[in-house]
């Protein structure tokens, strides 16, 4: 007797004129073995197999002038009504929300997501209202198609679902989890000598055996370098421990 594969916890669908790039690196590594195990399922629709035309025509220019074109609205509505339900919609952009860890967060504990990749100048502004899309950017800078931001959030949400990454405690511990950058690493060999002459022993107190210390240690490592590098982190994090602290009291 056949029995079909069950369903994935985490299932992704990819609107994407390029489907030839998925899973790319997400079919590597710790996502990859996941996708195999079926922890998660990706599916991807190519809007041009919705158009009718001999010239197979996704975009058209921009209403009002200007350079680029415009990825058509009725191409793309066709292909999201063809793949119904769409779970939770978002449309990768940098006009969109910042990805942070919280939201990567959010979405791993959705069953689906459907992700609509923009390239030209994006799409029709419509077709997001229409369909309530989430708006989403990996950073302040202009990449050339929603594909790689796609991997980027995808990546981000995938590593969080359960048995994912081996040990959950990895989490717990990482940049942004409690507020703070982490803290340096260090491994064997205990002292090294690099390119330039000058040799380096671990710090002295990831080597006594001291737990406390350590942790002590480590966590003033994660303020120094979030207070240096991310003062907007850091004042975030000075806020927060005031308001809890007030709590308390
Ligand atoms: N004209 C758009 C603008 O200035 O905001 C940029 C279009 S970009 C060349 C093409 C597509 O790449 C976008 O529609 C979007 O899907 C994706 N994209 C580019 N940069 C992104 C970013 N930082 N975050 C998320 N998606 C991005």
């Amino acid at each position: 007797m056949k029995h079909a594969k069950p369903e994935a916890a985490f299932r992704v669908k990819v609107i994407t004129l390029f489907p030839e790039m998925f899973p790319g690196h997400l079919g590597l590594s710790l996502s990859g073995k996941a996708l195999e195990k079926g922890a998660w399922s990706i599916e991807t629709v190519n809007p041009r197999y919705y158009t009718t035309d001999l010239h197979k025509t996704v975009d058209d220019s921009p209403f009002g002038g200007g350079a680029g074109m415009v990825m058509k609205p009725d191409i793309l509505d066709k292909a999201l009504k063809a793949h119904l339900p769409l779970g939770r919609f978002i449309y990768m952009t940098p006009r969109g929300t910042p990805l942070t860890q919280k939201k990567a967060e959010e979405l791993a504990k959705e069953p689906l997501l459907t992700v609509l990749c923009g390239r030209y100048e994006g799409v029709d502004e419509r077709v997001l209202e229409a369909y309530k899309a989430e708006e989403i950017s990996v950073g302040d800078y202009v990449l050339s198609g929603g594909e790689q931001a796609c991997m980027i959030l995808l990546d981000a949400v995938i590593r969080l679902l359960p048995d994912v990454v081996g040990n959950a405690d990895t989490h717990a511990e990482e940049s942004f989890q409690n507020g703070l950058l982490e803290y340096p690493h260090y491994t064997r060999p205990a002292e090294w000598t690099g390119p330039d002459g000058i040799p380096r022993k671990v710090p002295d107190v990831l080597t006594s055996g001291n737990h406390a210390k350590v942790k002590e240690w480590r966590q003033k490592c994660a303020e120094d370098v979030t207070r240096e590098r991310r003062p907007d982190l850091w004042s975030a994090y000075v806020s927060q421990n005031a308001k809890e602290s007030k709590k308390v009291k």
